[in-house]
């Protein structure tokens, strides 16, 4: 069911690291000595985060990244990124309406649009500040936005930074939507996953953008995990589900997965992005994508479309890491791309689990609450479309013997 609620209050929709979660502390002088109490929670919990460099010539089996198409130290892509730089230099210095854009942004921008099937394209410095851009541009007040509960913090953070209201619909429910958009009478969207990031489940597309026309609201997907995996040759969730390049679908995208680099991207019809070029905050003042992440996403956007067997793949390889851990027994959630989610006990249990791979050469995403809605802890696994096949029987075979 959908529930009004503005995002601020709905738990659906309140993640970790939410800057206005309430603290209760008395004046003490020290104005950040809550911090102190909130840290001793977190460590009560087991759940507390740190941060851990990664060698550049790590051993480990990489089941972690989210390099769907193993092309991120790709020769080409690393050289797209190398020549970039030496032609234009580190940084963008400044904005893109200033200084920021190159003619590389351009070409990014033009070849982006065209392999996905929409009209237009804008890239901005990454996927979050896409998302942002996308809903607050499009959801000035007096819009409703209905929000499905899985989405990834950056729609949320969009939810709330935009000036119309939210509610947040029950995840992959079109019914949801279409009772939250019959609420309303007035400009509507819907925002969703495309493909959802601690599970791997696939939205409902085509029936929710058969729900928006209905009541003639559009339809925001983020395509963060879709690209480069979903569609014909990589072209994504919206190409899979015959809404590329529809006049009511705004698709966002980021850099930073399949295509190897750092970046994001919004899609749609020329008018969309031209407001966004005039309006949206996270374009206008934030400095543009830097020259080497548009050059490598660039080579890896070329390789992609001369080797459009990677993206099946990616997904093939989902398949046998689900089939082998469900054939040994372990609860996953069937692959609708590159991600596969695998149950955990409890959090500590998850934690524990995760180590025992990396101990045992393998590394694994490992999700707990509060990043995930449901409380489930899970490991979380990228398949990538260059491991072999006695990869994945070896990833298998030590996720299972350190299973729970
Ligand atoms: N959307 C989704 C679904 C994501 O998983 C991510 C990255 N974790 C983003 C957006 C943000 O993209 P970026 O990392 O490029 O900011």
């Amino acid at each position: 069911m959908a529930t009004p609620a503005h995002p601020h209050a709905d738990p659906a929709h309140d993640r970790a690291g939410d800057p206005s979660a309430a603290h209760s502390a008395a004046p003490s002088g020290d104005p950040f000595g809550w911090l102190d109490e909130q840290a001793e929670l977190r460590r009560g919990a087991g759940l507390v985060r740190t941060l851990r460099p990664r060698p550049a010539d790590s051993p480990l089996l990489d089941l972690a990244s989210n390099d769907y198409l193993g092309l991120t130290r790709h020769p080409e892509v690393v050289e797209g990124a190398a020549l970039a730089a030496r032609t234009w230099g580190s940084g963008a210095t400044g904005s893109r309406l200033v200084t920021g854009t190159t003619e590389l942004h351009a070409q990014l921008e033009r070849e982006l649009a065209e392999f996905c099937g929409f009209e237009a394209a804008l890239v901005l410095s990454s996927g979050y500040a896409a998302n942002l851009a996308a809903v607050t541009a499009l959801a000035p007040h007096g819009t409703l936005v209905v929000s499905d509960a899985g989405n990834h913090a950056s729609l949320i953070d969009g939810c709330r930074l935009a000036r119309g209201t939210t509610a947040v619909a029950a995840h992959n429910d079109p019914e949801a939507v279409r009772k939250a958009l019959d609420t309303h009478r007035g400009p509507a969207l819907a925002v969703t996953d495309s493909v959802f990031s601690v599970d791997g489940d696939r939205a409902p597309l085509a029936e929710l953008a058969a729900v928006c026309r209905r009541f003639g609201a559009g339809l925001i997907l983020d395509d963060a995990h879709g690209l480069g995996v979903l569609g014909a040759g990589g072209r994504g969730a919206a190409q899979a589900a015959g809404l590329a390049g529809a006049p009511d679908v705004v698709a966002t995208l980021t850099l930073s997965k399949s295509l190897g680099s750092q970046g994001g991207a919004v899609l749609g019809p020329a008018k969309v992005i031209q407001h966004l070029v005039n309006t949206a905050r996270t374009f206008i003042f934030d400095t543009g994508l830097a020259p080497a992440a548009a050059g490598g996403a660039l080579a890896a956007l070329r390789l992609l479309r001369r080797e459009p067997a990677r993206a099946a793949r990616a997904r093939a390889v989902a398949t046998a890491l689900h089939a082998g851990l469900t054939g040994a027994g372990l609860q996953a959630v069937r692959p609708d791309a590159a991600v596969v989610s695998v149950r955990a006990p409890s959090p500590d249990e998850a934690v524990a689990w995760a180590a025992a791979c990396r101990a045992a050469g393998l590394l694994v995403g490992c999700f707990r609450p509060p990043s995930v809605p449901d409380g489930i802890s899970r490991l979380r696994l990228t398949a990538r479309a260059d491991l072999t096949d006695a990869e994945i029987e070896d990833a298998v075979r030590t996720i299972v013997r350190t299973a729970p």
